[in-house]
């Protein structure tokens, strides 16, 4: 393999002159400690090399060796229920010490295979092979990497065997036998291959509310979440990482203070699937890197999290990918540009970031896999605007290839309204692709109450705005009313605590009843108040109240109480308009 000499560094960034040739990117160990890193640039007399571990000490005239392959991440059974850091090599779980710095090199891991081939099978690349267990007895398919087919030579008895050791040989088209492990390696910035992409046309349920039923993402869509210092973006990534109906979880700490990731590595160990009431982190892999960790190696770490993602894709599964935050991950970018002498662009960013970030989302998708399964990535992702600004070059990069934008407001998460997602401000550009799997759910006029709800909030902004000035008591009952009702779809609808333990969740089934109750209402109201209602008094109605508490008091398995809320409201409202009538009767 190749050598080199540095003879310049500086912070994660180091020059070398080669001894030898080099490819970029490939992965090389720099120094005596045998740093890992990366060869970012290949000049005519020096490669530069990004570092992915603490440099300190590093000196001219240190050897820095090529591994003749690129950097890549190890992809196996033994991600499952781990902690990791931004290039996947592990931490314990729990041992917050951990998400110190430090070099760290991987060990093998005991697993239990089951072949599900005999010699002389022929397989394509990406199917499987066998079957692995791993601790806590959950069955994972065991795939042939992409790129590796051809005929079974050997394959290993059912038993306890390191994820690292052949348990198969395939000899491939052209007469060479290769041997698969469990485990195999993945150049981190290249996507995984599939076999089409599919278009989405279902949602990822994810239990809120305001999500699901105004701005849903699809299976393999890309959303973000932009949000100020303390408006919810962290809660919201983890309230949706233990509820969304995805099969794996893929949670990136990236750049994120160490206190907040200790506590989520000690927080999902504890945690039961409240769908299934296995252990949540069955089914989940955490990337760990801090703010205090590395900073090249979080930039790396957001490729390490979405190759995971595919890497389950790939196993027909459809997985979540939390990345919290991808601000910090531009940060790092830019840091490292920086050492680099690059020429800034807007913000100090390097002119790269806006290519960067659409390489990143363009991973997330729903594809037929190789092996002929559907299967999808899709990314949930955190922006951390400086001042809240959200004109700022990595928001606004990211709404070019984000469909759901999910913005949390400031003024709501001051107001203790959460989740604290602005209906105005937020979108779901491929809402209408769900219509019909609505339809199927029991929402069949979803995309029609969808609009009500969203043109009710639109204008009761603008009523505000009026009353603003001319006060709340000038405005006319027909305003007053849409005032209203807009509060109480607030209310009772887009706010959702994820701390109750009733209204945490919301399936589809209930979220379409509260929705269809509360366009009845809506619509039950606006006759009574051309009838002559006073918005007061509606207000004052028992059903009214109720609507108010339902997220509360009627719970998942409640769903038929609100036929009876419904018809209540009708009765009522009737009573209501009869003394009107007989008022305005000769
Ligand atoms: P960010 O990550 O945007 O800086 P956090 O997610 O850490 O913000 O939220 C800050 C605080 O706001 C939390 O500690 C919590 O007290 C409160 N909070 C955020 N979201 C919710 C929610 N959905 N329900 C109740 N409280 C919340
Ligand atoms: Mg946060």
């Amino acid at each position: 393999m190749s050598t080199a000499r540095i003879h310049w560094a500086s912070g994660p960034v180091v020059r070398a002159r080669p001894e030898g040739a080099f490819q970029l990117r490939e992965a090389v160990q720099v120094g005596a400690r045998a740093l890992l890193g990366e060869v970012t640039r290949i000049d005519r007399d020096e490669i530069v090399i990004q570092v992915y571990e603490d440099t300190t000490g590093l000196r001219p005239g240190d050897t820095v060796r090529g591994a003749g392959t690129p950097l890549a991440v190890r992809l196996g059974p033994a991600l499952l229920g781990n902690v990791f850091d931004g290039l996947l090599r592990p931490l314990a779980a729990g041992a917050a010490a951990q998400l110190e710095s430090g070099v760290r090199r991987r060990t093998p891991v005991e697993i239990e295979f089951a072949p599900g081939v005999k010699p002389g099978d022929v397989l394509e690349p990406g199917t499987p092979f066998g079957t692995a267990r791993n601790g806590s007895g959950v069955a994972q398919a065991c795939l042939l990497p992409p790129g590796t087919g051809g005929e079974i030579v050997s394959v290993a008895p059912a038993g306890r065997l390191s994820d690292e050791a052949p348990v198969c040989s395939v000899r491939g088209a052209d007469g060479a036998v290769v041997e698969i492990a469990m485990s195999h390696d993945w150049p981190v910035r290249v996507p995984r291959p599939a076999a089409a992409r599919l278009p989405s046309d279902e949602p990822l349920l994810t239990g809120q509310r305001i999500l699901d039923s105004l701005f849903p993402v699809g299976l393999g869509g890309k959303a973000a979440i932009p949000g100020g210092f303390g408006t919810g973006k962290t809660v919201l990534l983890e309230t949706l990482a233990k509820w969304c109906h995805a099969d794996v979880i893929v949670y990136l700490g990236c750049g994120e203070r160490g206190n907040e990731m200790a506590g989520l590595v000690e927080e999902f160990p504890q945690l039961a699937d409240p769908r299934t009431n296995r252990p949540l982190m069955e089914r989940t892999v955490i990337i760990a890197n801090t703010s205090n960790m590395p900073v090249a190696a979080r930039e790396a770490s957001i490729y390490s999290a979405i190759t995971v993602a595919e890497y389950f894709r790939d196993q027909g599964k459809h997985v979540a990918l939390m990345a919290d935050s991808t601000s910090r991950w531009a940060e790092a970018l830019r840091e490292v540009s920086g050492r680099l002498g690059e020429l800034p662009g807007e913000g100090g960013f390097p002119p790269y970031l806006s290519s960067r970030l659409a390489e990143f989302y363009e991973r997330a998708a729903r594809v037929r896999t190789l092996a002929g399964d559907t299967g999808s990535v899709t990314i949930l992702s955190a922006i951390s605007p400086p001042a809240g600004d959200f004109s700022e070059p990595v928001t606004s990069h990211t709404k070019r290839y984000v469909r759901s934008y999910w913005a949390l407001d400031t003024k709501r998460a001051q107001a203790r309204f959460y989740p604290a997602i602005h209906p105005l401000q937020s979108y779901s550009e491929n809402a209408p692709d769900f219509a019909r799997w609505w339809e199927a759910s029991g929402n069949a006029r979803w995309l029609e109450l969808r609009r009500r709800f969203l043109t009710l909030l639109d204008e009761q902004a603008k009523i505000e705005r009026m009353a603003r000035i001319i006060g709340k008591d000038a405005l006319p009952p027909g305003q007053r009313l849409t005032l209203t009702c807009a509060e109480l779809v607030n209310d009772a609808f887009l706010r959702q605590s994820a701390f109750s333990e009733v209204d945490r969740y919301a399936g589809p089934a209930r979220q379409a009843a509260m929705m269809q109750v509360l366009a009845r209402f809506v619509a039950l109201a606006e006759a009574a108040g051309h009838a002559g209602v006073e918005p007061e008094a509606i207000e004052r109605m028992e059903g009214f109240r109720r609507l108010q508490r339902m997220g509360e008091e009627i719970g998942e398995d409640g769903i038929e109480r609100f036929a009876q809320l419904t018809a209540a409201l009708e009765r009522e409202f009737a009573g209501l308009a009869k003394p009107e009538e007989a008022r305005h009767a000769p």
